[in-house]
């Protein structure tokens, strides 16, 4: 059996969880399920990055102490995905005891390989961000190139990580493991941000106490970003006695490490860097998607224009948020999100073409054969031409979740539906049923229940809910459910149940809907989330 490991960034353990982190962890469970599909076994891993100074200050800030306060969050995070039926396989968090303790045998191997010197830091620090910028970064207003809040000059004693030394063999990596980053715009970026020359890191502060401490000199703590990206490789006990798992999911299996494009330095210039530094092979893609915009800005708390989840779902179920977000997955380029959208998404694509397409066909097959229809050969040439559009939606699907393009992959399946739609007033059923023509008519259904069925099995990582009703509706077998193998006409015969209500009921009144749903977005911003 071949292995599968995907990986969420852990999400910083500031506060409520939006859309955008809710994409990269919808993103991963669905791509976990579809590698489950076909048959691998998968670990996805998602979590919590818990320290740092700004945790320090918010739990300050709320009179708990740090552990208090993210346990909070943690809490909040788990239950959210549970709450979005994202299934992690474990929820790493850099608080946990194997996290700290291999950490810090982490720190001691650098230092043992020559990539550890202690110096002296001075720079332009954003506290947000916890990020040390260049002057030329920070401008003459001194503001944070990432997040745009104030900088100021911070100067400490700190451990650095001989980052200048790995720029050629980073550079030499990304050339010869072409699909290392994902898109290709995002490489060229990584590539000529190299090409500038890499500084050294500085990897300890000791301004501030909330992290793990490296162990020959407790008033230092590890950088935050050190201590974060490991979890890729704590969480699988890869220092410890027992490295069966990072033995399956690293070192033999494939490893996808799925982030937004803000984190893209971090995993594709540090982390390599660190594993290289450790001997640890480099074994892993990355695929680093744009962000959600919210009419038309970055999603922000302080800007008002923050969505969650959890007001989606209850309006229009977890189908339809998993399949929105998804189909509008921002792969290289931002991605707009506006309420209209996602009730005209609903609406267009989910109610009117496949809801409307399963209960029409289940209906038909109800009252014309009882819903007993066999397979049945035909030469008429909409139906052939449907089995071929079918067909190669299959071989386009596998193609664009390849190259992770979610979207473009669930955009060919609505093509898929949108043919099947057709067939019907091509072939117009209940003419032929008046005509007397059982034959053809039956090829008609026969032929319609082949693409839906077909369509549902490649919704299975998406529409989570309703593939299932739809199977059991359809009375097939694990056999006929499964991708692997997926074709036309390979099953003999279907005994159809009709539905009794829609899939997915209508939202008749799109406007009214919009301006709740906006009402709810700042009720949830005034909370103070
Ligand atoms: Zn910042």
């Amino acid at each position: 059996m071949k292995n599968f490991y995907i990986t969420t960034p852990i999400y910083y353990a500031s506060g409520r969880l939006h859309i955008g982190s809710a994409c990269t962890t919808c993103f991963c469970d669905s791509y976990a399920r579809y590698k489950k599909q076909l048959g691998y076994d998968t670990r996805f891993l998602t979590g919590m990055d818990e320290h740092g100074q700004k945790v320090e200050i918010k739990a300050e800030e709320k009179g708990i102490s740090p552990q208090e306060y993210v346990d909070i969050l943690a809490e909040r995070a788990k239950k959210l995905w549970k709450y979005l039926e994202c299934r992690e396989d474990y929820f790493v968090r850099t608080t946990d005891q194997n996290h700290i303790e291999q950490i810090q045998k982490v720190f001691e191997m650098m230092q043992e390989n020559g990539d550890i010197y202690l110096g002296n830091y001075e720079g332009w620090y954003c506290v947000s961000c916890e990020t040390f910028f260049t002057a030329t970064e920070v401008g003459a207003e001194h503001v944070c190139p990432s997040c745009g809040k104030k900088v100021s000059i911070v100067s400490e004693e700190s451990y650095f990580f001989r980052l200048s030394k790995y720029a050629k063999p980073l550079l030499d990596y990304i050339d010869s493991h072409p699909l290392f980053i994902q898109p290709e715009s995002r490489k060229n970026e990584v590539i000529s941000f190299i090409k500038q020359g890499l500084e050294d890191l500085s990897i300890s502060r000791s301004s501030f106490s909330w992290g793990i401490p490296i162990k020959a000199n407790p008033k230092h703590v590890v950088y935050v970003w050190l201590d974060a990206l490991f979890n890729y490789l704590t969480s699988l006990g890869f220092l410890e006695d027992d490295k069966s798992l990072y033995d399956k999911y690293w070192l033999e299996g494939e490893v996808v490490h799925v982030v937004a494009k803000d984190i893209l330095r971090f995993h594709a210039i540090f982390w390599p860097a660190f594993l290289m530094s450790i001997n640890v092979p480099v074994n892993f893609t990355l695929f680093a998607h744009g962000w959600y915009l919210m009419m038309g800005d970055k999603m922000s708390k302080s800007k008002g224009n923050v969505i969650y989840p959890e007001t989606l779902v209850k309006r229009y179920g977890l189908d339809s948020f998993r399949y929105y977000i998804l189909r509008e997955l921002p792969f290289s380029d931002d991605t707009v999100c506006t309420p209209e959208d996602y009730i005209s998404r609903y609406n267009n694509d989910l109610v009117n073409d496949f809801g409307n397409l399963v209960s029409r066909t289940f209906s038909m097959a109800d009252k014309y054969f009882q819903g007993h229809v066999e397979k049945e050969e035909t030469d008429n040439p909409y139906l052939l031409d449907l089995k071929k559009t079918a067909l190669e939606t299959i071989s386009l699907y596998h193609d664009y979740m390849k190259e992770f393009k979610v979207n473009k992959a669930l955009q060919e399946i609505n093509k898929l539906v949108s043919r099947t739609n057709k067939v019907i007033d091509e072939t117009l059923p209940w003419t032929l049923f008046k005509e007397g023509q059982t034959k053809e008519l039956k090829a008609v259904i026969y032929y319609l229940l082949e693409a839906i069925r077909i369509e549902s099995v490649l919704y299975v990582p998406y529409l989570i809910e309703t593939a299932p009703i739809i199977f059991a509706h359809l009375n097939t077998t694990k056999e006929e459910e499964n991708l692997i193998n997926l074709s036309f006409s390979n099953k003999n015969e279907y005994n159809v149940v009709k539905l009794e209500g829609p899939l997915f009921p209508r939202e008749n009144d799109p406007d009214k809907a919009k301006e709740e749903i906006i009402k709810d977005m700042e009720y949830e911003l005034s909370l103070g989330a």
